[in-house]
């Protein structure tokens, strides 16, 4: 077989062994058809249109898979401001501004607020906004996609007033002394209201920003994600058409919410099949987060005697529709960060399995911030559980303070983001971002796994260090963990000979160089299906 392309390295990691090597990848067409430490092997693969490409000491690593992003929103961000780096109103009110100060027309979107990061920790307030802002509407969406802050023409253009009454139990309008909404929302149904308006894109201004977007993820060289539907948003009808005319920049599973319609889900399951766009399942919410204090835990707050927060699903409420859902061979993706919500959700699998017997499904538990070690067995081997996880999410400024000090108190601490007993115990780690909620880039992930530093480089040691895991494992967790996860692994997150080329080129060879170097680190090529797709 004569291949059309020889990656050669000095750094070859395929995410099957534990250390890279020095050797080659032949390519032909859109697969791997031969990978080795034997360059004299390589001469099998070549004729004179063999173009080879030598990649000296960066290192070969199979494409990145991401595990759990939210596509059209991350679209949006890509473009739009991100506030998160802002240390008050004010500063994220300049921060819009300096992006978007020469916007005529349209909705300015921004994202990544979190008073919480906020000298003075109040909410944010229309005043604000509509100082820099008094003739476009603006929504900036928070660090974690449930609130919202919005000027008062948005307010006005979205018909939010005094009266607009949201159902118990669905979130708010926040009201000032006045009772007038004073610009913050929280939770979808209220959200639903701006984002209805503010989301109205023509379908060339769609298709511009998902290309952007594939062009993003090219750049870090991510070959697959896991595009999870939120707040009613997954844009389906695009990548569907992306997918028909061969324009898909990476494989997408795309997962529906657990709240669809069983037949919509069925149509999904029955229409995406297809090796570059496929059905990934349901995807529902256990709880929300500890930090929000709206995760589900199995001891209280520490900060707050008495109150474990809140309860979105349970064998009670769910067991049924999550046996159906098991009939029907459709995976579950379940948003649990509490402990507490992370039990329910073992018990609702363990329900499921039990009154539908015989489906091998590979359900997942998204986040896992914190966990009751006599549920750690319950994850991995005979159950398949898969714990998708994002270990950016373990990102603070200053480590002492972390609201997790407070909220879980210290013994508790020590079970959070359990990465290596959860890996050592056989469970398939899948690795991702929850972009926007946090950064497309790998490397962020990476480095967060292995050092478990805080942005001011504390604890020495990382925190929980005996949850550290090693540059390999990492990887793996990003490659081959999210290729089984996406069920691909036959397919691709590995460098063998048959599966298809999706590939990445870092800069530098991360087991060698200093962990805070992983940070720096740049993906110089990226390859899907043969194709080059990236390259610096
Ligand atoms: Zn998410």
């Amino acid at each position: 077989m004569k291949a059309n392309y020889i990656l050669k390295s000095n750094n070859i990691f395929d995410s099957c062994g534990d250390k890279p090597f020095s050797g080659f990848v032949a390519v032909s067409g859109n697969k791997i058809v031969g990978v080795s430490d034997d360059m004299k092997k390589a001469d099998d693969f070549m004729d004179d249109k063999t173009e080879i490409l030598d990649y000296g000491d960066s290192l070969i690593v199979p494409g990145f898979g991401e595990s759990h992003c939210h596509s059209f929103y991350g679209a949006l961000e890509i473009i739009g401001a991100n506030v998160v780096d802002a240390v008050s109103e004010e500063d994220a009110v300049n921060m819009i501004y300096e992006k978007e100060k020469d916007r005529t027309d349209g909705w300015i979107i921004a994202f990544g607020w979190n008073n919480g990061y906020w000298k003075v920790k109040d909410l944010p307030t229309k005043k604000s906004l509509d100082e820099k802002f008094p003739d476009l509407p603006v929504a900036v969406i928070n660090e974690e996609l449930h609130g919202m802050w919005v000027n008062s023409k948005a307010l006005e253009i979205c018909g939010i007033t005094k009266d607009t009454v949201i159902p118990p139990g669905n979130g708010m309008i926040s009201k000032d002394s006045d009772g007038e909404p004073d610009g913050y929302l929280l939770e979808t149904y209220a959200m639903k209201i701006v984002l209805d308006k503010a989301f109205q894109f023509t379908p060339e201004e769609e298709r511009s920003l998902i290309d952007n977007y594939f062009r993003t993820t090219a750049s870090y060289g991510i070959t697959s994600m896991s595009n999870l539907q939120i707040h009613d948003i997954l844009k389906e009808e695009i990548f569907e058409e992306m997918d028909r005319e061969g324009r898909m920049g990476a494989r997408m599973s795309m997962c529906a919410t657990v709240n669809e319609d069983l037949d919509t889900i069925l149509r999904m399951k029955e229409q995406y099949q297809g090796e570059m766009l496929k059905f990934g399942g349901v995807k529902g919410f256990a709880d929300g987060t500890p930090m929000g204090y709206t995760g589900t835990l199995i001891e209280e707050y520490s900060d707050r005697p008495g109150y474990f927060g809140e309860c979105y699903m349970t064998v009670e409420s769910f067991g049924e529709k999550a046996a159906e859902f098991e009939a029907n061979d459709i995976r579950m993706r379940i948003h649990a960060c509490g402990d507490g919500a992370v039990r329910n959700t073992l018990d609702i699998f363990d329900y499921a399995k039990a009154k539908s017997p015989g489906h091998e499904l590979r359900h997942t538990i998204e986040h896992i911030e914190v966990i009751h070690p006599d549920d750690i067995p319950r994850f991995g081997g005979e159950s398949k559980v898969i714990a998708s996880v994002q270990p950016d999410h373990m990102w603070s400024l200053i480590f002492e303070e972390h609201p997790f000090h407070q909220i879980l108190g210290e013994e508790r601490c020590k079970h959070t983001y359990p990465f290596k007993t959860l890996l050592d115990r056989g469970t398939v780690l899948a690795f991702g971002s929850d972009h926007p909620i946090a950064g497309l880039n790998p490397m962020n992930g990476i480095y967060r796994a292995v050092t478990r530093l805080a942005e001011d480089r504390k604890p020495e040691g990382g925190w929980s260090p005996w949850e550290k895991l090693t540059v390999a494992e990492s990887i793996k967790a990003y490659t081959a963990g999210s290729a089984y996860q996406m069920y691909n692994e036959t397919i691709t997150g590995t460098l063998e000979e048959g599966k298809y080329a999706d590939i990445a080129v870092i800069d530098r060879n991360l087991f060698e160089i200093d962990p805070e170097d992983i940070l720096d680190a740049k993906v110089v090529m990226t390859m899907l299906n043969g194709r080059i797709i990236h390259e610096i």
